[in-house]
């Protein structure tokens, strides 16, 4: 059969980090990505960016720590090269603070992050309203630049990029053999998932090179990420909420919670208010399916509800996708041997 065509729809990090993996374990197929709207428009251009797992709880924790370790095995290597300032990749070091002690002291991520430890004594004065803490050092992304040299790598590679809206999965089926279906709350409406909902997140991104270290408060409710130019401050979780306008009293709300947890971000400049829509799911949707439509099939590939921890999976649910790509090229390449006989 001729090179076969696969069509990713969706250019967050998960719709363009597939795309890659797709070339890289399928160099003979044709990839093209289909997107509404590119960087500096997604849900991925918002986040923070911090590579801390989220936890799914209807995927088995081992799957899960996999596709972080993969994740930040990919990110590190990238942090250690020429690349790390143009895709914007770095370490960060700091501290996750609890005003009570969790139950699990390490989470199952802490033998992939670097150096984690529980917090001294001396470390946690600097929080006297929080009574146990971890110190550890993680991957940062900076999303836009990160987004863009992923689309660098694909157009190098050759892969289209298209704006274009998918209404229904099935338009795409005279001009490719393989959907893969990337498109985060979009697949609420495109797939009629209701399962997948949006938790609206506020960032305010704010001008203060001094802050050099991340402090997260162990619920994920408030948090300061020192990126490459900007620090993060986070952030709120919106159940269902579709709003993407920024709201100013949350903003006033993230500054005060900051500045109780930095004090010295009092000083600090805004620069960006920033709102986007989690896809959450109670698991990432990552399987195949056949769909049928009389006598006819089309190949689908789902990867997306990827909640509030893409960033920190990315990578190893791209991997994972791609290896479905791989087993829908073998069926169409069986079927069409068996059609030849
Ligand atoms: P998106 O980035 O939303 O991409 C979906 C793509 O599909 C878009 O290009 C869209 O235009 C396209 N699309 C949708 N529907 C259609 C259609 N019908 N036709 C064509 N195209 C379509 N994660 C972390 O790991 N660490 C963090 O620190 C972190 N911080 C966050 C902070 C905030 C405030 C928010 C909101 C999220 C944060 N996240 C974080 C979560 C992370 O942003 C998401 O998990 C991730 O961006 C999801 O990526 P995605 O590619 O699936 O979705």
């Amino acid at each position: 059969m001729a090179a076969p065509k696969v069509a990713v729809v969706g250019a967050g990090v998960v719709g363009l980090s597939t795309a890659l993996c797709i070339v890289e374990a399928c160099p003979g197929c044709s990839v093209a990505v289909l997107s509404d709207q590119f960087s500096p428009n997604t849900t991925s251009d918002v986040a923070a960016g911090m590579l801390i797992p989220h936890t799914y709880p209807g995927t088995a924790i081992h799957v899960q720590k996999q596709w972080f370790k993969e994740t930040f095995t990919y990110l590190f290597a990238i942090s250690n090269s020429a690349e790390a300032s143009e895709s914007g990749i770095h370490l960060v070091s700091g501290w996750q603070i609890f005003k009570n002690t969790p139950k699990e002291e390490s989470p199952f991520w802490s033998d992939v992050v670097l150096g984690f430890r529980p917090m001294s004594k001396a470390e946690l004065q600097k929080f006297p309203q929080h009574q146990f803490g971890q110190a550890f050092t993680t991957l940062k992304c900076d999303c836009p630049p990160y987004l863009l040299w992923l689309e660098k790598r694909l157009k190098a590679a050759g892969v289209q990029m298209y704006t274009r809206k998918v209404s229904d999965l099935w338009e795409l089926h005279s001009e490719y053999n393989i959907v893969v279906n990337c498109a985060g709350i979009g697949a609420h409406h495109l797939v009629g998932d209701e399962k997948l909902l949006p938790i609206r997140g506020q960032v305010v991104e704010v001008h203060a090179p001094w802050v050099k270290n991340f402090i997260r408060d162990g619920d994920g409710s408030t948090y300061i990420y020192p990126g490459i130019h900007r620090v993060t401050l986070g952030g709120t979780r919106e159940k269902e909420n579709w709003s993407l306008s920024p709201d100013p009293d949350t903003t006033k709300d993230i500054f005060d919670r900051c500045c109780s947890l930095e004090p010295s971000l009092q000083g600090a400049q805004a620069v960006k208010v920033k709102v986007g829509l989690r896809p959450s799911r109670q698991s990432v949707r990552l399987n195949r399916e056949v769909l049928r439509q009389g006598g006819v099939k089309l190949l689908v590939v789902h990867n997306y509800g990827h909640g509030a921890g893409g960033f920190s999976v990315h990578r190893g649910t791209a991997k994972e996708a791609a290896r479905l790509v791989g087993e829908c090229i073998a069926a169409l390449q069986g079927s069409s041997s068996r059609a030849k006989l």
